[in-house]
């Protein structure tokens, strides 16, 4: 998006805000299916937790996305969206049964990560088709905070348990339609994603009815300049390749299913903040925005890189900041970052803030979450009211002492 477009918004709906732009998710959307234009049944299930705005929801809808969801609100959000039950995967990690079965029952694709759940699902339901997680032990590079395929990790069913996975669908006489892995987010090497997929035809052969193998997602984008990002094209030709290759030997065209968050949202986003104060120090110069990791978190909790711009004076002579929020804790977004000169008032963009930036957030310190616009055929629409001083009282109950 151009800079007087995002200060433009910024000027009219206040800062802090979060802008979305629809277009890049819509080609972001397309490349990825390019990518896999020779697989005969496709099915994108964007992940509902990266970025979980209704309106949001509703542009997947029209581009003819499925969800992937991993609570039972987020099923209902979707189920608000417009989205039909059978367009929604429910991949969840250490429900409850009973949220298990509250989705089920509303027709949502069921896809379970544990032999108890198992189990106890096939018993009582053996009719309703379900998908099972499976944990290929496999580490898809990224840092153990975001790597969910490795042996210690708490996803999925692991590979070591399949004979006694077996006999529960035979006890149970339970029906399996879907494979399932997500390795983690950041796959950085296409040959460690491939392995890990052989892993899952290996598995996918033991069972006989199955419609579809969700192969996950975990796609890296860039965060900033010469950043290395997944090579979907590579990995599209090479996984349909093989993908067909084992339709042909299971003696059915299978749908190829991925769950996408990060790719289709996160550079799509964009967060814009005010420069509250410029505060020199004998170390460095603080640049202290109206915002914290109240709104964004990610550079405090994984140690994100987010790209910020000065887009108040973008050809400015650059100098060294450490740009900090308001929040009374250290909420550092960046250290020693080289940025186009920053004067008070000036609105800092934050980039890569569409995935895991505004569905985190908080009212930490009592303060407002902010509004998200979306950028929508050249035009900015409200999709969420900044919070006013009512949400922050809301359900709390006030007793007379
Ligand atoms: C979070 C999640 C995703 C999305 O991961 P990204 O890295 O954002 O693409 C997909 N599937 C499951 C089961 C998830 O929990």
């Amino acid at each position: 998006m151009e800079n007087n477009t995002l200060l433009k918004i910024a000027a009219d709906f206040g800062s802090p805000v979060y802008v979305y732009d629809a277009e890049k998710i819509k080609s972001q959307y397309k490349r990825l299916t390019s990518a896999f234009s020779k697989v005969k049944h496709l099915k994108l299930n964007y992940a509902v937790k990266a970025l979980s705005n209704i309106s949001v929801l509703k542009l997947f809808n029209q581009l003819g996305s499925g969800l992937d969801t991993v609570s039972i609100q987020e099923v209902q959000l979707g189920l608000k969206a417009g989205f039909k039950p059978e367009q929604i995967i429910f991949t969840p990690n250490g429900v409850s049964l009973a949220e298990i079965e509250k989705a089920a029952k509303l027709g949502v694709q069921i896809n379970i990560d544990n032999l108890s759940v198992l189990e106890q699902f096939g018993t009582k339901h053996p009719k309703t088709p379900v998908c099972i997680r499976i944990n290929p032990h496999v580490m898809a590079g990224g840092n153990t905070n975001i790597s969910v395929g490795h042996i210690d990790s708490k996803f999925g069913i692991s590979i070591h348990q399949i004979p006694h996975l077996l006999r529960i669908v035979e006890n149970t006489k339970m029906n399996i339609n879907g494979i399932h892995m997500h390795t983690g987010s950041d796959i950085l090497d296409i040959d460690v994603f491939l392995y890990a997929s052989e892993i899952l035809f290996d598995t996918a052969k033991n069972f006989k009815n199955l419609e579809f193998i969700d192969f996950g997602s975990g796609f890296k984008v860039p965060y900033k300049e010469r950043d290395i990002e997944t090579n979907i094209e590579e990995l599209g030709e090479k996984l349909s390749k093989r993908f067909n290759q084992f339709c042909k030997a299971y003696g059915k065209p299978l749908t190829l299913a991925f769950e996408p968050g990060k790719f289709l949202v996160s550079e799509a986003g964009y967060f814009l903040t005010k420069v509250n104060v410029v505060k020199q120090t004998t170390s460095t110069v603080f640049a202290q925005v109206d915002s914290g990791f109240n709104h964004l978190i990610r550079p405090m909790l994984y140690g994100s890189q987010h790209e910020i711009i000065n887009i108040s004076n973008p050809t400015g002579r650059e100098r060294f900041y450490s740009v900090v929020g308001y929040i009374c804790e250290t909420d550092t977004f960046a250290n020693n970052r080289r940025i186009n000169e920053i004067t008070e008032d000036d609105i800092l963009a934050f980039k890569n803030a569409g995935a895991y930036c505004y569905s985190m957030a908080s009212n930490y310190n009592s303060r407002y979450r902010p509004a998200e616009v979306l950028w929508h055929n050249k035009k900015a629409h409200l999709i969420r009211k900044r919070e006013t001083f009512d949400d922050i009282l809301n359900n709390q109950v006030e007793i007379d002492l």
